[in-house]
């Protein structure tokens, strides 16, 4: 047997024969697998004092500084993004709060919010998260059916938050999920118990629980849970849920509350001045109810707030002035092959009129660009000597005929 003269390494107890290196210290050794296992330890440790750090809401963001953040992303929706700034802020202190006994207690602030589709809910979703540096995840709820049926669980809706902070299950914890078209899992019918309704009210209530805050295992990879798989374990007591929906027709719902209130309380000249334009600016918990949300549901998501429609100017200002605004992003694409590019009102003015011909929202606005801008954008970068390149409405007009644009239309 080979001589070592007694050393061994201080952490695994191997001795010098068995390792391929073995490092002296003081009065210690250490092999270079025990080094290379603390390596580990202090990355993963490093990493979730970091995500910690980055989590904690500062000091000094006030509702007022969430808003001006949200200010230069979202155009307009003064409301909403009022509403939001002190919901989440008030979120945030809530965690920080520790409660002692008999203390009050601070519920969970989580969101719902209506608007056509295209005014920016998800968009403001998407922005907060940025904000505070935390996982943010987008889930549709029309893929979730009860259990025992096609479809995922809702339990998967944690799956999507777990991937995007790479299952870091403390950092999803602290996340944000924006739940898309919340108004399709309404009930369909007033009457709860004539059929089964596997995808709108039992789908409301498995969501319960974990809108409240509860210990929810997840299926890491989505989908179905099934027996023989390893779940994670998420508690969603500080998850931040925004639900949103375009609620199609709830306009009539309040409208019909509202004409039933006026009925024996309000006086004539009050009734006037109802903006008949932006009757969603009256919405309440009892018309989401009305519309086919359960009141479990609703009282799980207390902060209700809307969105306003786009209208022409909106829809220009959108087009320029948001920090990563459309014209903005196309000025750089440009500059980069050191090309400069304008674009002139006329045309702002004619890609604002086919978004709203064609009712796409904002959405649109991005489908009309390309449109105009894809055959500019295929030739220049193989044009040498071309230095500016101005947009004009003719030219728009002519790109936009070609592409058959008004096909697009949606009814
Ligand atoms: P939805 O209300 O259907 O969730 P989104 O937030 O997804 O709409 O909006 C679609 C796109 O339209 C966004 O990515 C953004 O580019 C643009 N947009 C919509 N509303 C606004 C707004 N108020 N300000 C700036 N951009 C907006």
């Amino acid at each position: 047997m080979a001589k070592n003269n007694g050393q061994r390494c201080s952490f695994c107890g191997r001795e010098k024969n068995e390792v391929t290196i073995l490092v002296a210290g003081i009065d210690a050794h250490i092999c270079d697998q025990c080094v290379e296992q603390a390596y580990q330890i202090v990355q993963e440790e490093l990493h979730h004092l970091e995500k910690k750090l980055d989590f904690e809401l500062s000091e000094n963001l006030k509702p007022k500084d969430i808003k001006a953040f949200l200010d230069d992303y979202i155009i307009g929706q003064d409301r909403a993004k009022k509403v939001i700034s002190v919901a989440v802020y008030n979120h945030y202190k809530r965690l920080k709060f520790k409660p002692k006994e008999d203390d009050v207690e601070i519920e969970k602030s989580n969101i719902i919010l209506t608007g056509k589709t295209g005014t920016g809910k998800t968009l403001i979703a998407k922005t907060i998260a940025k904000l505070l540096n935390v996982p943010f995840s987008i889930v549709d709820a029309t893929v979730f059916t009860e259990a025992g049926y096609v479809g995922e669980d809702v339990e998967s809706i944690l799956t999507r938050l777990l991937q995007v902070c790479d299952y870091d299950v403390k950092a999803a914890e602290r996340g944000i999920v924006y739940v898309d078209e919340i108004d399709k899992i309404a009930r369909k019918s007033d009457n709860p118990s004539i059929t089964r309704d596997v995808s709108g009210e039992g789908v409301q209530q498995s969501l319960l629980k974990m809108l409240e805050g509860t210990e929810v295992l997840v299926p890491p990879q989505g989908g179905r849970k099934h027996p023989d798989q390893k779940l994670v374990k998420i508690n969603t007591k500080d998850i931040l849920f925004i639900c949103g929906g375009a609620f199609d027709g709830i306009e009539r719902v309040i409208g019909k509350r509202m004409k039933r209130n006026a009925i024996g309380f309000k006086s004539h000249g009050e009734e006037q001045n109802i903006d008949k334009d932006n009757i969603l600016k009256y919405v309440t918990h009892a018309d989401m109810k009305a519309f086919g949300l359960i009141p479990e549901l609703l009282g799980r998501l207390p902060i209700l707030t809307y969105l306003d429609p786009l209208d022409k100017e909106t829809l220009r200002n959108i087009l320029t002035q948001p920090k990563n605004a459309l014209i903005k992003q196309y000025e750089k694409l440009f500059e980069m092959e050191n090309v400069k590019l304008t674009v002139d009102d006329d045309t702002l003015d004619l890609v604002v009129e086919k978004a709203l011909e064609n009712n796409l929202g904002a959405r649109g606005l991005r489908a009309i660009m390309e449109s105009i801008m894809n055959d500019a954008m295929f030739e220049i970068p193989s044009q040498k000597d071309i230095k500016k390149f101005e947009l004009t409405r003719e030219y728009a007009e002519k790109k936009l005929n070609n592409a058959d644009f008004d096909k697009l239309k949606v009814a």
